[in-house]
């Protein structure tokens, strides 16, 4: 008989050791994200429908067809999030703090929720990191998050990262391009399914998210963006990447890239590198001058990004750091409260290492055995085996007032003081680091 009850399909439980390189990832988040000012903004998973609809695009896939929508006991219309920009922004506008000191510099983890067709690295709840920055209308704007998200990602072991750029321009060139995208995908329209036609009349610049190779192959020689951008777009996507080019900052131009929400506005981008193989983008991002005003907040600049945490857990080739282990095994159970308590002197020493207690006090034997598996399993543990020790405590070590630490890695046994165990297993844990 399998499992009574199943993980709702398209979402996942994550157990150590996988749970903690999200939490790693989080923290050189915020270590990196707070060291350029900026800081962490909570929105709740539930917002009104309506945001998402005004914010990601009515004729977007996300909106269309992608979204946990439902009503609740009032029959007011609710949606689990699918990104977290709409909400951050509908937050920042109740809150007053559009019209507050400028810039503003916030980000955010946590989990979306998307009715996508599961597959690898495609979940229907699954996490991002993103980073909004309002207030600022130059391309310093786009140089500031764009440095900050390198040094993230250098940060996770990631390199050879390049950019892929390009610009969307103003909403009328957006326009413009996008009747003029239609007017060269229109006679190729026949191949293509029912949907895609729809998008031609709809929304032709969502063509370029599909994978169809009839709609590939139809996009061929199409208009680019670039070729509709007015004189202010221009200059502003030159001054980006001559910005870029001064941070030392790789990128390539991609006429293509449109990305799948709607609100984007002149600059939209996607990073690369060679140690993402043929994975699908892990991140996006672009500038969104309008949104902000469109949700009822002053006309106000901005830009962000957000990273695909599952993705990018997948491909990063950070590994946490291995830990130190100490396992302190009573003889018995008599000898469990002492046990507990030397286990919380132990930590006090040495606060950077996992400490357990046998609590299942089954005798030396079997706490021993149960240290051997630990170290056994170590790598996938993510456990130090050089910095493994047993600690053991039992009616002889009692009478003497010591106890017993063995290393795991050689089976050397000491006699140690029992008033100077967390000592000494601070300087041995040290020694063998170094
Ligand atoms: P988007 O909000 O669509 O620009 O997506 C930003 C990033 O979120 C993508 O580059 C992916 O890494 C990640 N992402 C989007 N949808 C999913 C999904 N269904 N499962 C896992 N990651 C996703």
């Amino acid at each position: 008989m399998g499992p009574r009850y199943q993980a709702v399909k398209g979402t996942r439980d994550v157990f150590p050791p996988e749970s903690e390189r999200f939490a790693q990832a989080e923290t050189i988040a915020r270590e990196v994200f707070s060291s350029h000012g900026y800081g962490e903004v909570r929105t709740p998973c539930l917002e009104p429908t309506e945001l998402f609809a005004r914010s990601v695009g009515e004729t977007t896939d996300i909106v269309h067809k992608e979204m946990y929508t439902f009503a609740d006991r009032k029959g007011r219309s609710l949606t689990l999030r699918p990104e977290n920009t709409a909400g951050v922004v509908r937050a920042v506008v109740e809150a007053g703090l559009a019209t507050g000191p400028m810039p503003l510099r916030l980000w955010y983890e946590g989990p979306q929720f998307r009715y996508e067709r599961p597959q690898a690295g495609r979940y229907r709840e699954f996490r991002q990191i993103g980073v909004e920055l309002f207030g600022v209308a130059s391309a310093s704007g786009e140089a500031e998050v764009l440095r900050m998200l390198f040094a993230f990602l250098h940060a996770l072991g990631f390199r050879s990262l390049s950019v892929s750029l390009n610009s969307v321009g103003t909403s009328q060139s957006r326009a413009a391009f996008g009747e003029a995208l239609r007017g060269h995908l229109e006679p190729k329209a026949s191949a293509f399914s029912e949907d895609d036609r729809r998008k031609i009349e709809q929304n032709p610049l969502r063509l370029f998210d599909s994978k169809d190779p009839a709609v590939r192959a139809a996009l061929e020689g199409s208009p680019r963006t670039l070729d509709f951008l007015d004189d202010a777009s221009r200059r502003h996507h030159e001054e980006v990447r001559r910005l870029l080019g001064e941070a030392g900052i790789p990128f390539k131009d991609d006429p293509s890239l449109v990305r799948g929400l709607d609100y984007y506005t002149r600059t939209v981008f996607e990073v690369v590198s060679a140690d993402l193989g043929a994975q699908d983008a892990v991140l996006g991002g672009g500038r969104y001058d309008n949104l902000v005003e469109a949700l009822g907040g002053p006309s106000l600049p901005a830009i962000g990004f957000a990273i695909g945490e599952d993705r990018l857990l997948e491909a990063a080739p950070f590994s946490a750091a291995a830990r130190a282990f100490v396992l302190v095994i009573p003889q018995d159970a008599e000898h469990l409260d002492d046990a507990l308590r030397l286990a919380a002197e132990i930590r006090q020493s040495v606060p950077d290492a996992s400490v357990e207690v046998d609590l299942l006090a089954r005798g030396f034997k079997k706490g021993m055995a149960r240290a051997n598996a630990l170290f056994e399993a170590a790598p996938v543990q993510r456990l130090d085996p050089g910095r493994m020790f047993a600690v053991l405590l039992g009616a002889q070590e009692r009478q003497q007032g010591t106890v017993t630490a063995k290393k795991l890695d050689t089976a050397e046994q000491t006699m140690v003081r029992r008033n100077e165990i967390g000592h000494w297993l601070a300087t041995r844990l040290a020694e063998a680091r170094a």
